[in-house]
């Protein structure tokens, strides 16, 4: 009898795994499940680190007739900010001996903070992207993170990702300033300069994609020579500021549900253009 019930639990066991994703959610799932094609399984499948959560299966044998627009694309969200009492300077550059904060802490809203925002949005796009069949990486996957600017752009470095997308949410004195703008890296202290115009095709494409999707106010592209996490990148790199936590109207937006939906289809849109338009670069 009892040898019966352990099997019939380890049977619900399995149908709850195939139902929901077996560790879905968890760092440091046991093992990699992660096939990649040779040489590939490196980062994204070393959980090690405890930021990789990889797929249950090879993507590319997808039975479920959705489409793998993403198939063999890399991306890596970048959550900003995060949770922690550490405290360090850290060089704005490769190129430069100048030093700014390792971790900052992130604007406020009226309830929630940036960084819970940039989680949440992080999160549902990650969904969406590797039901196209992207491999995702993220820099953190929690609320308490301690994760310099320079190591979040490593992480995007390692993983040899096509895009790293930063999400952030701005807060500004002026309570009426509203909008979505994109932040692109530019100038003098780029470790890689190469990264300067598919960045700014993708920044372009994407907040056109995420505007329409949400109806926000397009602010445009911001171009940046003094943010870390673009400096270090090796990779294409983009920074979304969702909105203005100090604006109430964005504010009240940015913490419901089905905004934050509307922001991660809009960002997954943009991702699909951008990569179908370089594909086709001559
Ligand atoms: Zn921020």
């Amino acid at each position: 009898m009892a040898v019966r019930r352990w099997f019939g639990l380890a049977l619900l066991a399995g149908l709850l795994c195939v139902l929901y994703g077996c560790g879905k959610n968890t760092q440091n799932s046991a093992g990699s499940a992660y096939s990649g094609s040779a040489g590939q399984a490196d980062f994204f499948g070393d959980t090690a680190a405890g930021l990789i959560d990889p797929p249950l299966e090879d993507q590319s044998s997808d039975t479920s007739g959705q489409i793998q627009r993403l198939a063999g694309v890399r991306i890596c969200l970048d959550p900003g900010h995060g949770v922690t009492t550490a405290s360090a300077q850290e060089p704005i550059s490769p190129l430069s001996q100048e030093t700014k904060a390792a971790y900052v802490s992130g604007a406020s809203g009226s309830s929630q903070t940036e960084e819970a925002v940039n989680l949440a949005v992080a999160q549902l796009t990650r969904i969406e992207l590797e039901a196209l069949g992207a491999q995702v990486v993220m820099t953190r996957q929690s609320h308490e993170a301690t994760v310099s600017n320079i190591e979040r752009a490593q992480i995007a470095n390692d993983a040899g990702v096509d895009l790293c997308i930063r999400i952030h949410a701005d807060g500004s004195e002026d309570s009426t300033v509203s909008g979505m703008s994109m932040q692109v890296p530019a100038g003098e202290l780029l470790g890689t300069p190469e990264i300067e115009q598919p960045s700014a095709r993708a920044a372009e494409i994407i907040l056109e994609e995420v505007t329409v999707a949400t109806g926000a106010y397009n602010r445009g592209l911001v171009q940046r020579s003094d943010l870390t996490g673009f400096n270090w990148s090796e990779v294409p790199c983009v920074l979304l500021e969702m909105g203005f936590l100090s604006n109430p109207q964005d504010d009240a937006k940015l913490a419901t549900e089905q905004y934050r939906q509307q922001i991660a289809s809009g960002i997954v849109s943009g991702v699909c253009r951008w990569i179908e338009g370089e594909k086709s670069e001559p």
